[in-house]
């Protein structure tokens, strides 16, 4: 079965441009330049399956022209990745049952926090996001099954913390990893598509940086892979062209197609 992947963000957590920066991105006529949050959208089977929800959720889906939403599955409950769950809400009415959400217990908890009207038990906020909150494990070889894909959550390092990836099919959506430990590579074997977080030149405590990322997707061996979670110290044009043609930066709306299942 045949997915469409469409990345509706690929910024960092300020995004770009960055507010109150006149640097040569931030000001750029590219737009390639311009980066919202990170977070990408699945479609196959007649179904739309998200991986995060920022805080430009709502102009990205509008931007994108998709009007459904399935599934949502989280990797971390940083804000540029939670802080859209909010504008689910009208996706979410009238289709006869909640919408499933996938999160580990830490994601699980920001969002139980954060958003505590939509999951109280009483006096419920009657237009609240009619959302079923699954907590997934952390342990390897948690999975899912969504709409006959499976999806594998991929332990990664993010500084200090340990969040998740997803395996779905012959593609993984990596963001917001410094680094992966050796058993996620066994995990990303034979993979069409890999997206890896790629912050910046400089290393940095908690994103892996250009060259590392180029190391990583060099041992992850996948046909293509795409950085993502891009910062304003990289321009798209000058990255593309230094970057062999399998190992791309991706930008805000590109869209691959890959097998799911
Ligand atoms: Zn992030
Ligand atoms: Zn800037």
């Amino acid at each position: 079965m045949n997915a469409k992947l469409t990345f509706l963000g690929t910024g960092t957590s300020m995004g770009v441009p960055t507010l109150g920066c006149d640097c040569a991105v931030c000001t750029s006529a590219d737009v390639r330049n311009v980066r919202t949050r990170s977070s990408i959208a699945l479609e196959y089977a007649g179904r739309v399956v998200l991986i995060d929800t920022g805080p430009d959720f709502r102009q990205q889906m509008l931007r994108s022209g998709l009007r459904q939403v399935d599934a949502v599955l989280y990797t971390h409950g940083h804000a540029d990745h939670v802080l859209g769950f909010d504008d689910l809400r009208p996706l979410t009415f009238g289709r006869g049952g909640p919408v499933p959400v996938y999160a580990d217990d830490p994601t699980a908890d920001v969002l139980e926090r954060v958003f505590e009207y939509t999951f109280r038990k009483v006096d419920k906020y009657p237009t609240s996001a009619k959302v079923a909150l699954h907590r997934l494990s952390a342990e390897p070889g948690t999975a899912v099954s969504l709409f006959g894909a499976s999806f594998e959550r991929i332990p990664m390092i993010h500084g200090r913390n340990s969040i998740g990836g997803y395996r779905f099919g012959q593609a993984a959506y990596l963001t917001d990893m410094s680094d992966l430990p050796e058993a996620s590579f066994d995990r990303l074997h034979g993979l069409d598509v890999v997206v890896l977080d790629a912050l910046r030149r400089e290393p940095h405590p908690s994103h892996s940086h250009l060259e590392n990322s180029v190391r990583i997707a060099e041992k992850i061996g996948a046909r293509r892979t795409f950085f993502t979670h891009i910062a304003h110290e990289l321009d798209h044009a000058e990255v593309a062209a230094e970057l062999p043609p399998h190992i791309q930066p991706a930008y805000d709306g590109l869209q691959l197609e890959f097998v799911i299942a």
